[in-house]
């Protein structure tokens, strides 16, 4: 039994994959139950009359290029929330297994884990040194019970990036003992990407990516889990046959052409700029205590009165994230990068 099938839940890794309708784009449909006709509003490219093919190969294709993985590699999803709720039911048991985060950071791990009914294990980030991973308690409080463990890099809500030789130490030494999730969602936006999915690359790494941020696609839902391919197979059992709508298929391969990767380059220049002018004015306003270091397309500000700043910023008809609810983040607001107007809007509300 491959060390996959052994870390998964044994139902799942017993599973045969469900038997949908065979995808023969040259041939006549008459095995899946559709109408022949199409609606007669409907402008999509294939007919929404007609099931999508599963895990659409020219998508596949388009995406792991965008990555530069082997599409053998790579899963479409839903949105990484989608994901991410696949990882945690595919390999924990309820009441057996755990997920180990690390707070403060994206409620969707611990969400997932509590949906599906695994424990979890906290080990916050070290706040006194840039929230960074308290690397030797992750490997402390991985016992046996843990089978995934996530990181975010750079990290929501505090928009730090983690450091990736901790991030490598963790994965060596969880080799055959748990996947290692570390979420690139805003990847896009930070100082380089590290490298990590590079070969040699660990088996136990799952990288996730979304079209959700940097590309502009929040409302397409569409996301990638990026794995060794025995992950991928095992995780295409779990997925639901059609995951990923004809509509977001064809809109995504019509959105994702070379003008809008060479475009990409410059928006994403656009938000480090206002990043930085952003946090510039926040860092000298008289109601902000500190602004932290952000490489992704928010910042995280502690306040000396965050209720009023909230009041001010919505009087303005603004909304901005209250994150006080997060461990140690009792006087933080979190601020989206908006286009320079809506900074400036902001900005105002709070001089
Ligand atoms: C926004 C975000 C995502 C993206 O989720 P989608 O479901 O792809 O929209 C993933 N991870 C983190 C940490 C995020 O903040």
């Amino acid at each position: 039994m491959s060390w996959v099938a052994s870390l998964a839940r044994p139902e799942i890794a017993g599973l045969e994959p469900y038997d949908h309708a065979v995808w023969e784009p040259n041939l006549t449909r008459l095995h899946a139950n559709e109408l022949p006709w199409r609606a007669i509003a409907d402008e999509s490219l294939a007919g929404l009359n007609r099931y999508p093919e599963p895990q659409a190969r020219a998508l596949i294709e388009r995406l792991a290029q965008l990555y530069r993985v082997p599409p053998e590699h790579l899963l479409i999803s839903r949105g990484s929330d989608e994901a991410i709720d696949l990882l945690v039911r595919t390999f924990c048991r309820a009441n057996e297994d755990a997920v180990l985060v690390c707070p403060p950071t994206f409620a969707m791990y611990a969400g997932a884990a509590r949906v599906q009914g695994a424990r979890i294990i906290s080990v916050p980030l070290v706040a006194e040194a840039g929230f960074s991973l308290d690397k030797d308690a992750v490997l402390a409080q991985c016992g046996g019970d843990v089978k995934i463990v996530f990181l975010c890099s750079p990290n929501n809500p505090t928009g730090n990036r983690i450091d990736s030789e901790a991030v490598r130490d963790v994965l060596t030494a969880l080799i055959g003992r748990a996947i290692v999730v570390v979420d690139h969602a805003y990847v896009e936006f930070s100082n380089g990407a590290d490298g990590l999915y590079r070969p040699p690359r660990p088996p136990n790494l799952a990288i996730l990516r979304t079209l959700s941020k940097a590309h502009g696609l929040a409302g397409a839902r569409l996301g990638a889990l990026i794995a060794d391919p025995d992950v991928i197979s095992l995780l295409r059992k779990v997925i639901a046959p059609y995951a990923v709508p004809q509509l977001v298929i064809e809109a995504a391969l019509s959105v994702l052409t070379a003008v809008h990767l060479r475009t990409l380059p410059k928006r994403i220049a656009q938000v480090r700029a206002e990043r930085f002018r952003v946090s510039r004015a926040l860092a000298g306003l008289p109601i902000v205590k500190s602004v932290l270091p952000s490489e992704a397309n928010f910042i995280l500000v502690r306040f000396k009165d965050p209720v009023a700043a909230l009041a001010r910023a919505y009087g303005a008809r603004l909304l901005i994230r209250d994150v006080r609810g997060y461990p140690g983040l009792s006087d933080a607001l979190r601020i989206t990068i908006g286009a320079p107007e809506e900074n400036d809007r902001l900005l105002q509300a709070w001089a």
